[in-house]
Order: C-alpha cells, then sequence, then structure tokens
C-alpha cells in the first residue's frame, strides 16, 4: 500500500494545525508547528486570501493526512459514506476514525498512527484473538484488540501505555492496561472525533 514518505511536519504546517504525526515530539519543543507555524515555503509573505475551493481542499487534506490515507483510498472512503444511511460527512469521519491505526493510537498502545500503523504492520496485534496486520481494518463493535504475549515487552508499546491516564481515553473503547488489551464498546459517534474539521466542506467538494 502507497503510503506519503515526506516530512510530517511540513504537513503540519501546510495545513496551519498540528496533525500529531510524529507521538513525543509533537508534544514537546522540538515541534516545528510550535516554532514556525508558517505554511512552507511562505516566511515573511502572510497567507493568501482562501477562496471557497481552497477551504474544501485544505479541510479534505487535514483529514487525510491526520489519518494517514491517500487519496485513491480516500475516495473509496467518501463513496462508501455516501451509500450509507446517514450524513455523508459524519459516516466518513466515523469510517477513519475506525481504522485500526486510528484504534490502537487512540487506545494508547502507540504514541501516532504512523507509529501504529508500522506496529500492526510488524503482526504486534490480535483482533479477537487471532492475528492481523492490516492497518486499514475496520474495527466493529465488541472486538477485543490485544498486544501479542510476544510483543508485550517491546519498549515503543509500554512507554506509550505508560503516558495513558485514562482521562484521554475515547469513551467508545475500553483499555486494560494491565492485560495490554483494549475493547471497542461502541461505534464512535460524531462528537467522539476530536479532530477540529468542517466535513461538510468535504462533502461539497466532492459533490461538483
Ligand atoms: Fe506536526 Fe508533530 Fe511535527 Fe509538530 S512535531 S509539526 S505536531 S508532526
Amino acid at each position: 500500500m502507497a503510503r506519503y514518505v515526506g516530512p510530517s511536519c511540513r504537513l503540519c504546517r501546510r495545513e496551519g494545525m498540528k496533525l500529531f504525526l510524529k507521538g513525543e515530539r509533537c508534544v514537546s519543543n522540538k515541534c516545528a508547528f510550535e516554532r514556525r507555524g508558517f505554511p512552507p515555503g511562505m516566511a515573511g509573505q502572510g497567507r493568501p486570501k482562501v477562496k471557497e475551493y481552497g477551504l474544501q481542499l485544505r479541510e479534505k487534506q487535514k483529514v487525510k493526512r491526520v489519518y494517514g490515507v491517500l487519496e485513491r483510498q480516500f475516495r473509496g472512503y467518501f463513496a462508501k459514506a455516501d451509500k450509507a444511511k446517514g450524513v455523508t460527512g459524519e459516516n466518513l469521519l466515523i469510517m477513519l476514525e475506525t481504522r485500526l491505526d486510528t484504534v490502537v493510537t487512540r487506545l494508547g498502545f502507540a504514541t501516532s498512527v504512523p507509529q501504529a500503523r508500522q506496529l500492526i504492520r510488524h503482526n504486534h496485534f490480535l483482533i479477537n484473538g487471532h492475528k492481523m496486520d492490516i492497518p486499514s481494518y475496520r474495527a466493529r463493535k465488541g472486538d477485543v484488540i490485544e498486544v501479542r504475549e510476544a510483543s508485550r515487552g517491546l519498549a515503543s508499546i509500554k512507554s506509550s501505555l505508560d503516558r495513558v491516564t485514562g482521562k484521554e481515553q475515547a469513551g467508545w473503547l475500553a483499555l486494560d492496561k494491565e492485560a495490554m488489551k483494549g475493547t471497542v464498546t461502541d461505534l464512535p459517534a460524531r462528537d467522539a472525533v476530536t479532530l477540529a474539521v468542517q466535513e461538510q466542506l468535504i462533502v461539497e467538494l466532492y459533490s461538483k
């Protein structure tokens, strides 16, 4: 599966917000967005006026980048969200939020979606007792995600879990820290998606 391999911090600067793509670094004073919050290549030029199409495009790019999904796959999600019952924009966000790499991050097994993706690809997790190495797997209500026995000593997973306080835990997930196991207790509602995005703009963009 193709993926973006360029500099992650550039994406945050481009979108004008922190996308939290580099785990611990994002909450340290090394964060590039904190130090240079202007768009790449625009030092001292100020921001040009953004027109309607530009706003819609930026919202789409922001969502794609936060969830680490490329254009083709994103269009696929949009088509499914459009066909499903309910509000298209909300369906889209919920589909992305329930991707396994995002769920693993929300549970606290990884500090960022790119790190979660790598851990999943390296086969460190079981879903309902079975091996799962597909980051785009869509978690369902009742799914149990656990760290494989052989991977429980992995420093990156342990240190990530150490930072979980429970306060930031998503309400639709339950984590058993000791057992390194998480359960999807429900599917998330729109307000459980904390990303500041106007999904309606994405719907308008694709409806042209
Ligand atoms: Fe974005 Fe994290 Fe880089 Fe900061 S450190 S610019 S939040 S990816």
